[in-house]
């Protein structure tokens, strides 16, 4: 005897939802759900106030800002980039590591202004630099670092990595004379010649960094950005090259730095390890041969746990911020120490750990799609044969031979449609057996969710019988790396969390392409392909029974309240590589900063128009105008347009132009 669970607990708790989301795991400690049930936000973590989202959200809404908004707390910002020096100065003093630590921010991890600007001014108590990786992002680098800022002997540093011709170069020498601490790193046998070549010309040394091509592996998605083919970096026969050639135009001691960067998002500490290890070797023999030696740059790579399930999954990461300064702080000390050379300074280039928790993206739901909710059809009297199997396998279905009911349901659906596209079936006959089809599937789906044991075939089924909910986001513009190479990104509803999610959905955006959508999710192991949400609160429940018994879920409803997801973890990468597909354009972004009394809106910067992104694809706003103004004109002539039709189309085709590309 099965013993049915009710659908619906009263007993749901926010423990329930907090364990469902695993906001814990990857939220803390930054998220988490308050006793009214909605997501809060503690910036400082720890240490500072905190605020509900959802009545952020709320007061957003009341001041007219627009949905989708990417909400951006300075302070986690803050919080990542102290962390991180924390992190290193804990295990500079317990490793008693003879250096110092001097971090530099990767911009193209998020260039944005306000961001370049507050990790510069924040990290000045840690001489914290910056790392360019093409010559625009030096740009950025030169103006928003103040060599003459820091009272300190050590200036934060300028890297420049990336590929390089003389222009970028040529800038990059003369403005170490504007006082910055700047290294060109060679990243290809070229960028040697070429520097050394400019630095005669100008009369400036430069200060010369090397990239190794580790042979140790990289893991992951980006696990290729190290190894033998990899695109940057020096063999090691290359880089004795670099030394010969240094040496015979005796400036070997132009070279004081080493550096790598095995991929970001490293998963496993072992890799790591490994890495550091290798790289520490290469930096003694290099100290051995050239005494100016003084750096040792990391890289990135310290990893997100996305999924929060604290394991090497490639969503997540199997060690913590302090066992990464920890391992490279011990492994370099112990190689220098045994080679006798002196510990370098010790440098990361850390963009993900720093800038991914700071920035969420809020977007409501706009209505849904449920098999779930499609009825039976009205019974006939005389029906098709396929009809009346249909309906004796929907009658039949019990716990015993669901699994054989399922697949006679999907047998006599495909049997319905070749009758169908034989011209033997009406469309009205089709109709029906589609909607047995579903019903078959519902029962079923309902059997199956209270079994211990589903068989394989029936898998499908959850995914199958899953809502979709259609929101007001486009995946390309906002997650691009949830496209492009499966990315996961936690996503949860900010309210209503005292409720059991009772539905389970996959998302659709906005945009005109099957890709545009989300159908993997975090999971405490692996991934899943259905999010648990809660149903819609539609104004007023259309019960209306269409001909078919097909409930109207699926047309616009007015919603009750809006109801609110949250993408979070979305601050290191995707807003830059987030593209216009669909013309779908930047949102309407909001910098929270914590005061004594709350939160204040530090900047509100408006998203795109649809004026803008026309721009971008070179139409002129009042060019379209003038174009529709004469196209009303014309039809008015004709007499197919009345002239106040007219004057409503033209004014409602420049209000669009004006107005926020997602939907109001
Ligand atoms: C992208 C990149 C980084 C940043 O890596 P994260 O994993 O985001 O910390 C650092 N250094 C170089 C050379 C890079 O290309």
């Amino acid at each position: 005897m099965m013993i049915k669970k009710l659908g619906i607990s009263s007993t749901w708790t926010v423990e329930d939802s907090s364990k469902l989301y695993q906001i814990e795991g990857w939220g803390e400690p930054y998220f988490s759900i308050n006793a009214d049930g909605h997501v809060t936000v503690s910036p400082q973590g720890d240490r500072g106030n905190s605020l509900d989202l959802y009545e952020l959200v709320n007061d957003l809404q009341k001041q007219n800002i627009r949905f989708p908004v990417l909400i951006r707390f300075s302070d986690i910002l803050a919080d990542r980039l102290q962390r991180l020096n924390a992190c290193f100065k804990t295990a500079i003093n317990h490793y008693n590591y003879p250096n110092y630590y001097q971090g530099v921010y990767p911009i193209k991890c998020n260039q944005n202004r306000q961001i370049v600007e507050s990790i510069v001014s924040q990290g000045k108590p840690y001489n914290f630099g910056l790392e360019s990786g093409s010559k625009p992002e030096l740009m950025i680098a030169l103006a928003t670092l103040d060599p003459y800022a820091n009272s300190s002997e050590n200036l934060p540093l300028i890297i420049c990595n990336g590929y390089k011709d003389s222009t970028y170069i040529k800038t990059a020498l003369l403005a170490t004379r504007l006082g910055y601490q700047l290294i060109i790193v060679i990243e290809q046998l070229e960028d040697l010649y070429l520097t050394v070549k400019i630095g005669q010309e100008l009369g400036i040394e430069p200060n010369l960094g090397i990239r190794v091509k580790l042979s140790s592996k990289g893991s992951g998605r980006w696990g290729n950005s190290t190894g033998d083919r990899a695109k940057f970096g020096l063999a090691i026969p290359q880089i004795l090259t670099v030394i010969q050639y240094l040496k015979q135009k005796n400036s070997l001691h132009y070279l004081q730095l080493l550096h790598f960067h095995i991929g970001s998002q490293i998963s496993s500490i072992s890799v790591i390890k490994d890495a550091i290890r290798e790289a520490s070797q290469i930096y003694v023999q290099l100290a051995k041969v050239n005494p100016n030696m003084k750096y040792l740059d990391v890289g990135g790579g310290l990893g997100v746990d996305y999924d929060g399930s604290k394991t090497n999954f490639y969503a997540s990461k199997n060690y913590n911020m302090q066992n990464y300064a920890n391992d490279i702080v011990a492994e370099v000390k112990e190689v220098c120490e045994e080679a006798n050379i002196n510990a370098p300074i010790l440098i990361s280039e850390s963009g993900r750990a720093i800038t991914a928790h700071h920035s969420v993206v809020i977007f409501n739901v706009l209505h849904t799609n449920n098999v779930s909710t499609i009825l039976p059809p009205l019974r006939g009297e005389q029906e098709n044969l396929i009809i009346r199997n249909l309906w004796e396998t929907y009658e039949s279905i019990n716990p015993n031979n669901y699994q054989e009911m399922y697949h006679d349901a999907i047998q006599f659906k495909e049997e319905a449609i070749s009758l169908f596209n034989f011209g033997y079936l009406s469309l009205e006959e089709r109709a029906k057996a589609e909607q047995l089809y579903w019903v078959c599937c519902q029962k079923i789906h309902e059997i199956v969710q209270h079994q211990d044991y589903v068989p394989d075939d029936l898998e499908e089924l959850k995914k199958i019988m899953a809502s979709i909910y259609y929101t007001n986001l486009s995946i390309f513009r906002s997650a691009p790396d949830s496209w492009a190479i499966d990315q996961l990104f936690p996503i949860m509803p900010i309210h209503r969390l005292n409720e059991e999610p009772t539905q389970r959905a996959t998302l659709a955006d906005l945009t005109c392409d099957s890709d545009g959508k989300i159908d993997q999710f975090i999971d405490l192991r692996n991934t899943k392909s259905v999010l648990e949400l809660h149903p819609l609160q539609p104004l007023e429940m259309k019960t209306h029974n269409s001909l078919f018994g097909l409930n109207s879920s699926q047309n616009n409803i007015r919603l009750k309240t809006p109801y609110y997801l949250g993408m979070f973890l979305v601050g290191a990468y995707q807003e830059i590589m987030g593209n216009f597909h669909n013309l779908f354009g930047n949102l309407n972004r909001v910098d929270i900063i914590m005061n004594s009394k709350g939160y204040e809106i530090e900047h509100f910067v408006q998203g795109d128009t649809i004026a803008h992104v026309l721009n971008y694809v070179q139409y002129d706003a009042n060019e379209l105008i003038e174009t529709i103004r004469q196209r009303t004109q014309q039809s008015v002539e004709a007499g197919k347009l009345t002239q106040e039709k007219s004057k409503e189309l033209w004014r409602n085709y420049k209000k669009n132009l004006d107005s926020y590309t997602y939907l109001g």
